[in-house]
């Protein structure tokens, strides 16, 4: 398990390898004080950045994308030995590198654009409206250990792109290829000096709050939540990223050899550790049975383990911390102890793995069915028809992302509606999550705000700034002093006039 230590006299995070608990590298554990200065040089830097305009800042950005394409390999081998994964797994969070950045350099200067609107009411109709925006002088973005190459990457691009500064905080667990990945930024591909990594713990976390104008946070519901407070107290704001217990829906009707398939890769994929993973599966009885065979059989094939750089050998890798471990053990004895079945895995594995896991027999009773487990296992629970399935699927307090199961679209598309999270994938699992011109956000306990979604990806990180123009500038208007009785009642005859909606309003009689 990663740790703080002293080094030369300074304070470092020594970072582990979670498979054999190798030393694998370490960085510097900030004080509030040492954010604090790193934010400030930040600042200094950022007008520069913002003068650079949405094409300037896309250049830069580019140039990074193919610093990272170059160094992929490297980059990748960090990502596995920090984390543990399956090369597959790690190989993913370069592809979200790839897209985001291309994306949203793609559209920068559109999404950023001056946008001009049509005035509202007949006395305005003499004004230009044009709404303008400036981005936030210096943004702080704080992620989790889960993917320290695509965590990052999927909020940090918007920031800069928009003309912020950023101060990254990466996790503590696993601090290594994202600060490898700004030194790129900073010493490699020559770009201005604004962005950051605030390497640290808790403390380096905090201090970043308390630095920033605007916070992205993704993470666990606990840490949000006091994020948001310290916010408030702030009165800057902040999107939050949080927890999640996603329910896949499968009704009779289904593809079932297809929704096997996603249930498997959307709860297995990173070893579960997902945000957006499959947790829960409700399923139709008709064809409960059948689903639960086709499941199991798959799980069962599943290659675990950290395979060679390159190899694809295995299918999916360990648990990032330990105590994430323990959490998922936890979770398979309490729902054994209250009468589900463990149809495959159920143990833990060398290396600080779980292996992966299908749980039958479960219900609402059962902490695998209520809380976060973020590990690799499928609770499948047999439903009597559609109601109960919404009903069980929204009976949680999380409400991140779904999907829905049937070959009837008018069924999925009403279904759709009644569910009570901020995404549904329909006949396909976690793909609402990635597609950048539509947002990806948390209801309920699952978050604040949102990312993606096209220009409001961008615009999050920026203030907007109203622009109102007098086409005709006139010597006085009339509702200036002083107030003159006749004009002021011409005035409101015109309001109703105008305004109302039938002639006995409209006359005022
Ligand atoms: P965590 O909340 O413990 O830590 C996240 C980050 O916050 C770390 O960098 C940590 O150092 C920092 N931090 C801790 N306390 C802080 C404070 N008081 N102020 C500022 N920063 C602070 O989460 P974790 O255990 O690293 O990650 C797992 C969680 O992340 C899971 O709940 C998972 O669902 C969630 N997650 C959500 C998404 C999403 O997009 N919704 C994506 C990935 C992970």
């Amino acid at each position: 398990m990663s740790g703080p230590a002293v080094v030369a006299g300074r304070p470092v995070i020594t970072v582990q390898c979670p498979v054999d608990g190798r030393d694998i590298g370490t960085v510097p554990d900030l004080s509030g004080d040492e954010v604090a200065a790193l934010c400030a040089e930040l600042r200094e830097a950022q007008s520069q950045w913002e003068a650079l305009g949405p094409g300037g800042r896309s250049v830069h950005l580019r140039r990074w994308l193919d610093w990272l394409l170059d160094n992929e390999r490297r980059l990748l081998e960090m990502v596995q030995q920090e984390t543990g994964k399956s090369w597959a797994d790690a190989s993913l969070e370069m592809s979200v590198a790839v897209d985001v950045i291309n994306y949203f350099t793609g559209n920068a200067e559109r999404f950023l654009a001056d946008r001009r609107v049509k005035p509202a009411g007949a006395a305005n109709a003499m004004r230009r409206l044009r709404v303008q925006v400036r981005p936030h002088q210096l943004v702080g973005l704080i992620t989790p250990w889960n993917g320290p190459l695509a965590g990052p990457m999927m909020d940090v691009v918007g920031a800069l792109v928009a003309g912020a500064a950023v101060v990254s905080k990466p996790s503590e667990v696993t601090p290594l290829t994202w600060t490898e990945v700004v030194r790129g930024w900073r010493e490699e591909i020559g770009a201005p000096p604004v962005l950051a990594a605030a390497t640290g713990g808790r403390e380096a976390g905090v201090a970043v709050v308390d630095e920033v104008d605007m916070v992205m946070f993704t993470g666990s519901v606990r840490t949000g939540r006091s994020i948001a407070v310290r916010c408030a107290e702030r009165l800057i704001p902040c999107s939050l990223e949080l927890g999640g217990k996603d329910a896949m829906v499968v009704l009779a009707d289904a593809d079932l050899q297809r929704a096997a398939g996603a249930a498997v890769w959307g709860g297995m994929t990173n070893s579960g550790q997902a945000c957006v993973g499959v947790e829960r599966v409700y399923v139709e009885a008709p064809v409960y049975d059948e689903f639960v065979k086709l499941v199991t059989n798959r799980v069962t094939a599943l290659r675990q383990g950290m395979d060679a750089p390159g190899s694809y050998a295995s299918d999916i890798g360990a648990m990032v911390t330990p105590s994430q471990l323990d959490i998922v053990a936890e979770h398979v004895a309490d729902a054994v102890s209250k009468g589900a079945r463990i149809l495959t895995g159920g143990r833990r594995t060398p290396g600080n793995g779980f292996a992966p896991t299908v749980l039958v027999d479960v219900d609402h009773t059962m902490r695998c069915m209520r809380e976060e487990t973020f590990g690799p296992t499928l609770a499948i629970m047999r439903v009597s028809g559609e109601d109960q399935a919404i009903t069980l699927a929204n009976d949680s307090e999380y409400g991140l992302s779904s999907s829905l199961w049937t070959r009837d679209n008018r069924r999925a598309n009403r279904l759709s509606r009644r569910i009570e999270a901020g995404s549904v994938s329909i006949n396909n699992a976690l793909v609402a999550t990635f597609q950048l011109p539509i947002p990806m956000g948390g209801w309920k306990n699952s978050g604040l705000g949102t990312r993606f979604g096209g220009a409001q990806g961008v615009l999050k990180y920026c203030r907007q700034q109203s622009v109102v123009e007098e086409r005709l500038p006139l010597k006085s208007e009339p509702m200036w002093y002083p107030v003159v009785p006749a004009r002021s009642r011409l005035m409101a005859r015109a309001v109703r006039l105008l305004g109302a909606h039938d002639w006995r309003r409209r006359l005022g009689r």
